[in-house]
């Protein structure tokens, strides 16, 4: 029943999600753009999941977080935003959730960041947290969680349930749950192809190969399939990060777009 209402939030806030907000410009990748991300998908090799244990996953994220951090900032105040998002990146907290055997992340209204033990327990290398990890701190740029929220508002009155939940002071309990699969509201594909194009710059400020957003996506992907056979259920990324090769065609565009120096163009708040 509850994946049942997951499933029907996921359809109604996804159906109702307007295009008139977004923040950057995203081009249609081309016929060969999209080729590529099919033999991604398919081809890519992959490092063995490291099974984390969860004593060691604090020191992994802050292996990594400064320098994501800090590159998330910089891209910012490239795009000009409003300076108090930009602030949002500074002032974010990243919550480790260590026994939560979720394979997901997420930025909350209050732009604090949320990464679930299972997502960091099967990375393959430090360097897919830190994708994820930029993923999610362009979700706090572009002010995602809100305009996430308000699309839902607009289409139906089951987010508002949601919105007063997330609101209340068992914030941590609320995200506990968000990581469960329960009742977790998805980004708009939109929303995630900004995070993704957002996170290849950040990646590169960084010092990191954007490539490796991809290779996660694949992890992801895989990862799921290989459950679903098992009737296992805990790659929820994929629901509240809503992924498909058109996701990957972009991502193989942002990173050629990146790599010859093409800057982000903002078209919006
Ligand atoms: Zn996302």
């Amino acid at each position: 029943m509850k994946k049942f209402f997951s499933i029907l939030l996921f359809v109604i806030i996804a159906s109702t999600i307007s295009g008139c907000m977004e923040s950057i410009e995203i081009n249609e990748p081309s016929q060969e753009q999209h080729v590529e991300a099919n033999r991604i998908l398919n081809e890519t090799y992959l490092s063995p999941a490291r099974n984390i244990h969860p004593f060691r996953m604090q020191a992994t994220v802050n292996r990594i977080a400064p320098r994501i951090r800090a590159a998330s900032y910089r891209v910012c105040l490239d795009l000009q935003r409003p300076q108090y998002q930009c602030d949002l990146i500074q002032r974010s907290t990243i919550y480790i959730h260590q026994n939560n055997p979720q394979i997901n992340a997420a930025a909350d209204e209050n732009s604090d960041i949320h990464l679930f033990g299972g997502l960091i327990n099967i990375s393959g290398s430090d360097d897919e947290v830190a994708a994820v990890l930029a993923h999610e701190f362009a979700h706090v740029m572009f002010v995602h969680v809100d305009k996430k929220f308000m699309n839902a508002l607009i289409g139906q009155s089951i987010a508002l349930a949601l919105v007063s939940d997330s609101a209340s002071p068992q914030s941590q309990q609320y995200w506990a749950d968000l990581g469960a699969g329960i009742g977790a509201a998805a980004y708009s594909p939109e929303m995630e192809l900004e995070a993704d194009r957002a996170a290849v710059y950040i990646l590169l400020h960084a010092g990191y190969r954007p490539e490796v957003m991809q290779d996660f996506l694949v992890r992801a992907t895989r990862e799921s399939a290989q459950q679903a056979n098992l009737g296992i259920y805990t790659v929820s990324f994929l629901q509240t990060h809503p992924s498909n090769s058109n996701r990957m065609a972009h991502l193989v565009s942002a990173i050629q777009d990146a790599r010859i120096g093409r800057p982000l163009v903002s078209t919006g708040y």
